[in-house]
């Protein structure tokens, strides 16, 4: 149920409404946006009448959210929401490059891609150390080494790191070292990890299964936002289809949708969503196009000895070609790359 106070509702008022909400044995989430303070109260909400609020003094009106999700909903929340990363904001007119290895390998390989994707003009730096492999044999990953590399990269370029979370018994290491938690497809519906999830403060990219619809994906969403975590990414990179000749298929419809049902920032993956080098740019493009506020996107400086994922890694000089295109269909959709801070426009020939 939403509770939307009038324009000049007083803080009295608004406190006497959040006491009646938690009276009903409702959860009290406060949306104080430019237009009106929202009180959303989450719960049994079934069982609760409407007109319990409707005459407290400062209430403009009450409406019962119709989707399942509530916290996600663009009824509940009508301005888009922006994630502050230390200087980088994703979800508002600006668009974040989120560039990096599938797996951090060593500290030479992951210094280089980290100072070659800023030079590119990437705003923050991804890198895997706890691998979801589909083999046990496959490389698993570098675990707390490779997050005491991704440190040192940060370090030295400046840019956040974005790191993929495997378990709940991960989350005190990956805390301290990481900017943004990154939930993997495979991941989407361990509820128990989206619960410790939301218990942090962290922010997360939260990535859609490989078979899950729009609406699961902002029902997983809806776990983390409950916990009191509200900084929070969604993120399509491709389903399951019938289709062999890319390793999945790109939903470019699901970046749309998500715009219009939701308020959090949506990312695209096309490394994953495609699985090959050769059309990462194209649906990076089209991306953009489709209103997507930022990008995800596979680095290696030698893809072809990358230890997993190597076959839809970019070399570094074909991501700053993607990163100029993509600026390019930026602009005319009246928005701009978020650039690293001190990345050089004239340098790399966009001025
Ligand atoms: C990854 O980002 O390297 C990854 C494993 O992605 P996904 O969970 O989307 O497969
Ligand atoms: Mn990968």
């Amino acid at each position: 149920m939403m509770i939307i106070m009038k324009a000049n509702a007083t803080p009295q008022q608004v406190e006497a409404v959040i006491e009646q909400v938690k009276l009903a044995g409702l959860n009290v989430h406060l949306s104080q946006g430019v237009e009106a303070t929202i009180i959303g109260a989450v719960g049994e909400t079934h069982n609760v009448p409407m007109e319990r609020f409707e005459r407290l003094d400062g209430v403009n009106l009450v409406q019962r959210i119709t989707q399942p999700y509530k916290l996600a909903s663009r009824q509940f929340h009508p301005e888009d929401s922006v994630i502050s990363l230390d200087g980088l904001s994703i979800g508002g007119n600006e668009i974040a490059v989120i560039a990096g290895p599938c797996s951090v390998e060593s500290r030479s390989q992951i210094l280089e891609t980290a100072q070659a994707v800023k030079e590119a003009g990437a705003s923050a730096l991804r890198g895997g150390v706890f691998k979801p492999r589909t083999s046990p044999y496959s490389f698993q990953g570098l675990g707390e080494e490779g997050l005491e590399l991704l440190a040192e990269a940060r370090e030295l370029t400046g840019l956040p790191i974005v790191v993929e979370i495997m378990s709940q018994v991960q989350v005190d290491v990956m805390v301290k070292y990481v900017d943004v938690l990154q939930v993997g497809a495979r991941n989407m519906q361990n509820f128990n990890l989206l619960r410790a999830i939301g218990a942090t403060r962290t922010a997360v990219l939260l990535k859609r299964g490989l078979s899950a619809t729009v609406e699961e994906l902002l029902m997983s969403a809806e776990y983390i936002l409950a916990g009191g975590n509200t900084r929070v990414m969604l993120c399509e990179r491709g389903i399951r289809t019938f289709e062999t000749s890319t390793r999945n298929t790109t939903d470019i419809n699901a970046i749309p949708v998500l715009k219009n049902t939701t308020h959090l920032p949506v990312i695209l993956d096309p490394s994953h969503s495609t699985g090959h080098a050769n059309y990462v740019a194209a649906i990076a493009r089209a991306g953009i196009a489709a209103g997507a506020d930022g990008l995800i996107i596979e680095v290696h400086p030698d893809p072809a000895k990358a230890v997993s994922d190597g076959k839809q890694s970019l070399k570094p000089e074909q991501f700053a070609e993607m990163v100029y295109q993509t600026g390019q269909i930026a602009q005319i959709m009246g928005r701009r790359l978020a650039t690293s801070r001190d990345f050089q426009l004239v340098k790399n020939g966009w001025a």
